[in-house]
């Protein structure tokens, strides 16, 4: 076990798969829910021997694949849905997934077979004066991700305040973006239990990730920094007992977590802050002053990571775009 074991909670049954040398995310988590039909909530990535890990644990638990009517994924990223066609041929009758509308395109198989090196990244990557040499990297990074997923041909779409019942469960979808457009809790009213996808995580702070894409975006003033910190106030006040969330050990403070994460971001906005106080440059030069040290193959996380942050001091006049370039010239006000 490479987590502390999660709570005993009746009529859920979580699964932790194992995700070795997949960054610090320690264990992909997928939760059966219900006495059978089962709902799944998430899959976890297409690697090796993770559907015969789930399909283990699922009998440990007295349940096949044959006993899972849905799937609802709490956001469209390949370690939630990777398993999902797999899952579905398993069962050997049609399991309906279910995703935010917001997230639906990025399961498609367009999305992922079709020209995955957009314009939009490109220039983007100018923007923030990226060498060449890490840009080949973030790509071929990118390509490896999508071989550790099927695209969703047919893919149902759930909205804010969405239900789904069956024996033994009554969840409701909160959609809360951030991490990403369309990224959604489901809170289980009977347990009060919070599944929190990638929007609530124990041993990291979770990315608002920055969205390429602006076409897809509903909102296309949409910050994904700015939209997260209005997502975790979504959960104020919410009877949880506890969160079962989408990598790593569940939480039991779930307040406590939510000022922590509050606490962080401020913090890494007076960083960003800080170092272009002492001089104004480009994104990509802000890196190493921002961060201690970039992992090999994390050098578009920390870009994403700063740039929300410039955003948010952006969107509060303690920063300013000097030239918008290529490259983009930022400066504190
Ligand atoms: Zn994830």
């Amino acid at each position: 076990m490479l987590i502390k074991p999660f709570p005993q909670v009746e009529n859920i049954h979580p699964v932790a798969i194992p995700l070795p040398g997949y960054s610090d995310l320690i264990t992909g988590n997928v939760y059966a829910v219900g006495k059978g039909p089962l709902t799944l909530i998430d899959t976890g990535p297409k690697f090796p021997g993770s559907l015969e890990f789930i399909r283990e644990e699922l009998e440990l638990a007295g349940f096949d694949f044959g006993d899972v009517e849905r799937i609802i994924i709490t956001h469209g990223h390949l370690d939630h849905f990777g398993l999902a066609v797999s899952i579905g041929e398993a069962a050997g009758h049609p399991v309906e997934c279910i995703i935010h509308a917001e997230d639906k395109w990025r399961v498609s198989r367009e999305n992922l077979y079709g020209e995955m090196w957009s314009e939009e990244a490109n220039n983007l990557l100018a923007m923030v004066d990226l060498p060449s040499e890490e840009v080949k990297k973030i790509r071929e990074r990118f390509s490896f991700f999508k071989e550790l997923c099927d695209p969703l041909d047919n893919v149902s779409v759930m909205e804010d305040g969405d239900e789904f019942f069956g024996d033994g469960y009554h969840l409701t979808a909160i959609h809360t973006p951030g991490h990403s457009p369309g990224s959604c809790c489901l809170y289980e009213s009977r347990q009060r239990v919070l599944f929190s996808g990638d929007h609530i995580i124990k041993h990291i702070t979770p990315n608002p990730l920055m969205d390429i894409k602006r076409d897809r975006l509903r909102d296309p003033h949409y910050q994904s920094l700015k939209a997260y910190l209005k997502s975790l106030d979504k959960l104020n006040g919410l009877d949880v007992r506890f969160v079962f969330t989408g990598h790593g050990e569940h939480v039991e403070d779930l307040p406590g977590i939510i000022s922590s994460y509050r606490e962080h971001h401020r913090e890494r906005m007076d960083l960003v802050w800080k170092a272009l106080k002492r001089e104004s440059r480009p994104l990509y030069h802000l890196i190493d002053e921002v961060f201690a040290c970039v992992p090999e193959g994390d050098t578009f996380l920390a870009i994403s990571e700063i740039f929300v942050h410039l955003e948010m001091l952006i969107n509060e006049g303690r920063a300013e775009l000097a030239d918008p370039g290529p490259p983009a010239l930022y400066r504190a006000r």
